[in-house]
């Protein structure tokens, strides 16, 4: 699909929509996690830097916030309430009276095929904001210019706007053969996802810097490998790659087939992340945590098998399915992919696999 500008293609892959027993609304409480043990962070980095009363003064009483990547489910308004709840105490320490002049809206972004009915049908009965949808892609422009407060964007920006090019082409140096993902040996393919992730990061970037207000906060969560950790998404890639080439071995599906997939998304370093925001250099990073370090998260603990896999089938069966279109097929990837997995939770109690994420607060370079 070619963006409004017609400069970039990207691919949708929608999260599994509905409240079913995969969907992603009941499959997704690691980054409820994420979200939960953020959320003071984000809280005090509003209070203490979104100057709401001068843009009140300045421009009108509506604060605009938005969401990008909200999928469906709980988390987003988790998110949002925790945003609008220190913009409220921001508010109030600057002497307004929370009801007596400054409205709130929020708009929900994700890709157009996201299950955004489910999404509307679930919104918090005693809300305190105008609700809205905005379909489309965050790599490109979403809002008109100077329009938003606060951004935010959770567990959402390491899905890549396509596969990266030469990772499927035959005569490339990066040809991924007969793998869905990349270890750290294969160095040209971890190449090529890490600049596509460039690539998409610069012009969401770029778009963001636009749309926010000067003075406005971004707060982003990204799935990011920390300093020194072995990647623990790899061997939920690995476990699943093994998975489908035996299925093809057995002929339930074909090599080509298992070839040609490749996962849309790179977890990158964190220090990655930080070295793209710094040299789009658009926006200050403000606050830069490392989500394992702000609890005692034990990995081994926590990826139980099943409910792993029922968050990888809630994040990936999109993409699975549009790639292997065999009838009942998912069912036996994800029963075989558990059983990997609790062969690979081995692993884990090797403490150099740490938690994936980090949260990011980041401000206009020039606000
Ligand atoms: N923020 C929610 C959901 C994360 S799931 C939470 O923390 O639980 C990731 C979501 O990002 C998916 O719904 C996916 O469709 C969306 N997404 C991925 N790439 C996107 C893009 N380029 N534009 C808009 N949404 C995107």
């Amino acid at each position: 699909m070619e963006s409004k500008k017609g400069t970039q293609s990207y691919e949708s892959f929608p999260m599994n929509g509905g409240e079913g027993q995969y969907s992603y609304a009941q499959n997704s409480n690691s980054q409820r996690t994420g979200a939960d043990i953020t959320k003071h962070i984000s809280r005090d980095a509003i209070i203490e830097m979104l100057d709401v009363e001068s843009f009140v003064q300045h421009s009108s009483n509506v604060i605009r916030i938005a969401d990008l990547g909200c999928s469906v489910g709980l988390n987003t308004f988790f998110t949002i309430q925790n945003i609008i709840d220190a913009v409220n105490l921001k508010s109030q320490s600057q002497g307004r009276h929370v009801l007596d002049s400054l409205e709130l809206q929020v708009f929900f972004n994700d890709h157009a095929d996201n299950d955004f009915n489910t999404l509307l049908k679930s919104l918090p009965k005693e809300k305190q904001y105008y609700a809205a949808a905005v379909p489309g892609t965050f790599h490109g422009r979403l809002f008109p210019e100077s329009s938003i407060h606060v951004f935010n964007s959770s567990y959402a920006l390491h899905w890549l706007s396509r596969v990266p090019k030469d990772i499927v082409d035959k005569n490339s140096d990066a040809y991924n053969y007969g793998r869905i993902y990349f270890t750290n040996e294969d160095k040209k393919v971890a190449a090529a996802y890490s600049a596509q992730f460039a690539k998409d990061i610069e012009s969401f970037l770029n778009s963001r810097a636009l749309e926010l207000v000067p003075g406005g906060i971004m707060t982003l969560i990204i799935p990011c490998v920390p300093p020194d950790s072995k990647n623990v998404f790899e061997v939920a890639a690995n476990s699943m790659e093994n998975v489908l080439v035996e299925m093809a071995n057995k002929g339930l599906i074909s090599h080509e087939q298992v070839d040609s997939f490749n996962l849309p998304v790179y977890m990158p370093a964190s220090e990655e992340v930080k070295e793209l925001i710094e040299k789009n250099g658009k926006f200050k990073i403000e606050r830069s945590e490392l989500l394992y370090q702000l609890y005692d998260f034990k990995i081994q603990q926590a990826v139980d098998a099943r409910n792993g896999s029922m968050e990888m089938r809630a994040a990936f069966e999109g993409v699975l399915k549009n790639h292997f279109k065999e009838e009942g097929i998912m069912d036996e990837i994800f029963i075989q992919f558990e059983k990997k997995l609790a062969e690979a939770t081995l692993l884990f109690p090797d403490p150099s696999y740490r938690q994936l994420g980090g949260l990011f607060v980041i401000k206009h370079a020039l606000a």
